[in-house]
């Protein structure tokens, strides 16, 4: 059978996505462990990782799913990058976020769930639009159905399928607010004892992410991240964060935890923004369901916030919360890793989020691609 192992690159200021596929010998297909598969490597040079020089880096298997496109005995392999003698590769985010937990994150026993929301586009366009000039405005297309307002349903709906088929904690997926735009949740599910850690979760937005760039292929449509494609009065992108730990789910304190960990997440706003997503600035302009990112706010249902809490949530006196910051384009270890931080309040010294400067508030591109 094929492994595809999949890893994430170097690239700044939002890293990528690759993969190579390799076949493995199955000897017994029920007895299949992380083991199963070997260490492989590859050229760190080609992929923004390292110098031509001393190109060879080590791609480690950390998690393995269904491959639902090779179908039956084939695999998906996600990877974390490691240097030759043995150190996480500086990239390797996924790292960081076990740290994290190591530390104190784990105690918490969070329960994650992203809201990704992506762009299609064909042709330098979004998916949907006239060839000149722009649809009509912003209104009916949000979970809307029939062909007028609704563009690659086809992609969208094998993705589902896709995500489902290889075991990832698959929640839902609706049309949104700006034409050609999708959004899709991976995350707790109401499901009794399915593991929906930070972690996994991470693991299955990122191995989601892969599966709807692979699919997009045959599609001849392309997948976008960014968190503003148009520019103007057109919706951008994000990934909500829903999370809630033992002591938010717990009915005798659930409120009061929720409330202290808003009062953490307010403190240390500057230090989460620049590692929320590349270009975040033309997403956070205080409109289009945002909060600005010079604010910080909470609210109860307000999707103007920065965080919200659900109004079933502060009904009921326990739940989750919805930290609404985050882009289209964020690393999930890293806003997963910078929340379980911030409210395991684990010494800063000890976390090393983030490559210096790299992810930083200072490269802010304009990853929009057109301005209305
Ligand atoms: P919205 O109303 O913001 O559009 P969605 O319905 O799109 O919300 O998504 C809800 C998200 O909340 C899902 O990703 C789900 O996994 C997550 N979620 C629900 N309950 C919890 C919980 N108790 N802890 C963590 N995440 C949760
Ligand atoms: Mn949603
Ligand atoms: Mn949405
Ligand atoms: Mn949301």
């Amino acid at each position: 059978m094929f492994a595809e192992y999949i890893w994430l690159d170097g690239a700044l200021p939002a890293q990528q996505l690759r993969s190579k596929a390799r076949y493995v010998r199955i000897k017994n297909s029920d007895k299949i462990k992380l083991n199963t598969f070997p260490e492989w490597n590859f050229d760190g040079s080609s992929t923004y990782q390292s110098t031509g020089h001393q190109s060879d880096l080590i791609l480690k298997p950390v998690n393995f799913f269904p491959d639902p496109i090779r179908g039956q005995d084939h695999y998906l392999v996600l990877c974390e990058v490691f240097t030759s003698d043995g150190q996480a590769h500086v990239s390797n985010t996924r790292a960081q976020l076990r740290n994290i937990l190591e530390l104190g994150g784990a105690a918490l026993e969070s329960w994650f769930g992203f809201e990704q929301e992506y762009t299609l586009f064909l042709m330098q366009r979004p998916l949907g639009w006239p060839e000149k000039g722009f649809p009509k405005p912003q209104g009916p297309f949000y979970c809307a159905v029939g062909s007028e307002v609704v563009f690659g349903r086809a992609l969208v709906e094998a993705h589902a399928q896709a995500c489902v088929q290889a075991g990832l904690a698959f929640y839902g997926l609706n049309g949104e607010v700006m034409p050609g735009q999708w959004e899709f949740q991976v995350g707790y599910r109401g499901i009794e004892g399915e593991e929906v850690s930070a972690l996994t979760i991470s693991d299955h937005l990122w191995i989601a992410r892969w599966l709807l760039h692979r699919l997009s292929e045959a599609f001849e449509i392309e997948v976008n991240f960014s968190n503003k494609p148009v520019l103007g009065d057109w919706n951008g992108a994000g990934c909500h964060t829903n999370f809630s730990t033992y002591k938010t789910r717990d009915p005798k304190i659930g409120l009061k935890a929720i409330d202290e960990a808003v009062k953490f997440l307010s403190k240390k706003h500057a230090l989460h923004i620049p590692l929320y997503g590349a270009g975040l600035r033309s997403r956070l302009t205080g409109e289009h369901e945002t909060c600005s990112i010079d604010q910080f706010r909470s609210g109860i249902s307000d999707r103007g916030a920065s965080i919200r809490i659900p109004l079933q949530v502060k009904q009921q006196g326990w739940g989750y919360l919805e930290d609404r910051r985050p882009g289209a384009n964020c690393d999930p270890y890293l806003v997963a890793g910078r929340i379980l931080a911030t409210i395991a309040n684990i010494d800063e010294k000890l976390v090393n989020l983030g490559r210096e400067g790299a992810l930083g508030d200072t490269i802010e591109i304009e990853n929009n691609f057109m301005v209305a």
